[in-house]
């Protein structure tokens, strides 16, 4: 017999705890489940009041809790206990009825999932929810992929508890399969970028002017009351204006100078990399943190030698913080262009069909790279004329070429002075290399005929062609 819960979560950690009273706040009947009952019986005492819940000990009684079609919400540790938990819940289901993956599933292994479970006549739904702990609570961003059946019951319910943002819902169907865990882990991987980009903002501030993180706090609160208005620039602001209570000193003074990842933007960079599409900017800030993990090299390497402690100084200092303000927009662009880049190659790779515009809108509220911007993006993908790639769209083209000589000064600056900016930079070089009517790749075709008859084509002519490279070979 059919219960009468909306829907049910699975997993009541941080997530899917926040998940749950989202839904009831919003006047959904909640069936609750974890694995050790204790956790269930803590949100039923600290939370228990804020709605209608169902709390259930076993697997079997949770699933009967559930009107049918059931919708049922995983939110536990990605990877064996996602598996473990589908292989508990899945022989329980009947013919229609949807597990909800909420978890950082990579999408590969949702892909996995959904066919065999589609084989049994389940839907599997693979979300990519973003907001952290505060999002699910309060409106999260939220990317669900499957099939458009599964989508028709649950997209009501998924919109209701999102972030909304000009009255419109952070949450569309993405696409079959996995195509809600690829966009998660694409935005996750501009979320790193972006991340890198503000730190290189920062430190140059700091190194190449001399100012002071309270000040340099300052400079983020007014670019945020700007085009770069963003959650990130928000609370960049507040971690470089915090004081450390323990010892008086800049919070970020004390902090250890070594970022960790939990893996979705390696994975975005690893997955790039089989597409053949090229995230530079993404790829170096994931490549920033690994560097900055590594003690020892860092520390056997102090005595390299290059320029230390030196300013800019005169009419350079007076314009740096605009120009590094240029600078950061014009990379932030490329960032999102490669993104955007990933997610159609992906999308063309799968055959999902995904709408990079409907991707940019529900990206504007819940989720950690909201920003004023993506109404752009949103725009650009909105009309008949889609560009080939996002910077050439007219409102990015313009900026980019506002920006572009700040762009350039703050880039050499970094370089003249012994300071990284491997974020600015490689998204100066990409920039370039786009513009180029040549590349040098000319010549790598040239080498790798030499030295492995590999072939190459020709400006002139169709075919493959091979020179006979003289010498004894
Ligand atoms: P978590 O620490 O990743 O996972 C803890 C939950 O998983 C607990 O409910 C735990 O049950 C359950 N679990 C672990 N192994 C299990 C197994 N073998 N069988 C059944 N249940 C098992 O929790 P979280 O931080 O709330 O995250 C949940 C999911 O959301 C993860 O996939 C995470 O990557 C994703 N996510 C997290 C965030 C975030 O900001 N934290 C944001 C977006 C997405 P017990 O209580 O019995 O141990």
């Amino acid at each position: 017999m059919a219960g009468q819960a909306d829907i049910g979560v699975t997993g009541l950690a941080v997530m899917g705890r926040n998940l749950a009273r989202n839904f009831a706040r919003h006047g959904h009947t909640v069936a609750l489940h974890n694995r050790t009952e204790a956790r269930t019986q803590a949100l039923m005492d600290a939370f228990g009041d804020e709605g209608n819940f169902v709390p259930t000990g076993s697997a079997e009684s949770f699933v009967a809790s559930l009107a049918r079609p059931r919708r049922l919400i995983v939110m536990v540790k990605a990877g064996a206990p996602t598996d473990a938990v589908i292989d508990e819940f899945a022989p329980l289901l009947e013919p229609g009825d949807m597990i909800v993956d909420g978890g950082n599933a990579h999408f590969a292994d949702t892909r996995r999932r959904e066919a065999a479970l589609r084989d049994r006549g389940l839907h599997f739904v693979g979300t990519g929810v973003s907001g952290g702990e505060e999002g699910a609570l309060h409106g999260p961003s939220i990317m669900p992929g499957g099939s458009a059946e599964a989508y028709a019951s649950l997209g009501p319910l998924l919109e209701d508890i999102s972030a909304k943002v000009d009255a419109a819902p952070c949450c569309t169907h993405i696409g079959p399969d996995g195509a809600g865990h690829f966009v998660k882990m694409v935005h996750n991987g501009i979320e790193y970028a972006d991340m890198q980009l503000i730190a290189e903002a920062y430190d140059l501030l700091r190194r190449a002017l001399g100012m002071d993180p309270a000040r340099i706090a300052e400079v983020f609160r007014t670019w945020n009351q700007g085009r770069l208005e963003s959650y990130l620039i928000e609370i960049t602001a507040e971690v470089l204006g915090h004081t450390d209570a323990a010892t008086g000193k800049p919070f970020i003074d004390v902090v250890l100078d070594q970022a960790e990842q939990k893996g979705t933007g390696r994975w975005t960079v690893q997955t790039a990399l089989d597409l053949g599409v090229p995230v530079s900017g993404i790829a170096e800030a994931v490549f920033a943190r690994s560097l900055s993990g590594h003690a020892d090299l860092r520390d056997a390497s102090q005595g390299l030698p290059g320029p230390s402690g030196r300013r800019l100084g005169g009419s350079a200092a007076e314009s740096f913080t605009d120009d590094v303000e240029q600078a950061l927009y014009a990379s932030k662009i490329v960032a999102y262009a490669q993104g955007v880049h990933q997610i159609q190659a992906g999308s063309q790779e799968y055959g999902w069909g995904i709408d990079p515009g409907a991707v940019a809108k529900i990206w504007r509220g819940g989720c950690i790279i909201r920003a004023r911007f993506l109404n752009r993006i949103t725009e650009t993908y909105s009309g008949p004329d889609q560009p080939v790639t996002l910077l050439t769209a007219p409102y990015f083209r313009e900026a980019l070429e506002a920006a572009q000589d700040a762009w350039r000064r703050v880039v050499s600056s970094a370089a003249e002075l012994g300071l990284p900016a491997p974020g600015f930079s490689a998204a100066l070089a990409y920039y370039d290399a786009l513009r180029s009517p040549r590349l040098p790749a000319a010549l790598i075709q040239g080498q790798r005929d030499f030295f492995g008859a590999h072939t190459y084509r020709r400006t002139d002519r169709d075919g493959a062609f091979h020179t006979l490279w003289g010498g004894d070979r």
